[in-house]
């Protein structure tokens, strides 16, 4: 049995609770022992192995990390997965960003913020990704434009990236475009397999 890490998940808004049972059951599957907690304090950041950051609404994650004072402790934890808003808040460089809108800017990946349209243009999408098949529901999803020399990509659907990785300085970070939570426990064991090497 290798020792436990202890996974945080942001627990402001978005799906927590399917980050917090898709990680477990990643974990199980993988026969790994983690702790797993909620995550809305400085306290609670403090000593994490990795950070989960779900979607939501990337700028009402801004403020709400900035007013429980975690925003830029966050750049410190060494593994983080973003799904959706995580990844705008993981990107270096967003377009489309309201004003005052910042990011982590951890990830070097240039993401435009609800590049498929409204909210009425979310869809779900059966495809190919580097882990096998999944079914993959993208809500008022970004897309990834552009990538650094050091980002490998995990999958795309038609052309647009929607899942990648990027190992910097010791650190590993995750983004996507959809929402793995929802469908696929694959990327979560991925996410713990890099954790744990
Ligand atoms: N459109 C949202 C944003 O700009 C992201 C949507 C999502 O996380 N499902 O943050």
């Amino acid at each position: 049995m290798t020792n436990s890490k202890k996974i945080g998940v942001l627990a402001f808004q978005g799906d927590v609770l399917e980050h917090i049972n898709a990680t477990r059951q990643a974990a199980k599957n993988s026969n790994l022992t983690c702790g797993i907690i909620e995550v809305r304090t400085k306290e609670q950041l403090s000593d994490l192995d990795a950070l989960i950051i779900p979607g939501g609404e990337s700028t009402v994650l801004q403020k709400l990390c900035e007013r429980a004072n975690i925003f830029e402790d966050m750049k410190k934890i060494k593994n983080i997965f973003g799904t959706c808003a995580g990844t705008i808040t993981l990107a270096k460089t967003i377009n489309n960003k309201e004003v005052g809108q910042r990011t982590l800017g951890l990830m070097d990946i240039e993401v435009d913020r609800n590049a498929y349209g409204r909210q009425a243009e979310s869809f779900e999408q059966d495809l190919d990704t580097k882990l096998g098949r999944i079914h993959a529901i993208f809500i008022r999803a970004p897309k990834i434009k552009k990538i650094g020399n050091s980002v490998k990509i995990l999958a795309k659907n038609d052309n647009e990236i929607i899942i990648c990785e990027q190992k910097v300085n010791g650190n590993y970070y995750l983004a996507a475009t959809f929402h793995p939570e929802l469908t696929t426990t694959v990327f979560h064991e991925y996410f713990l397999r890099q954790i744990y090497i």
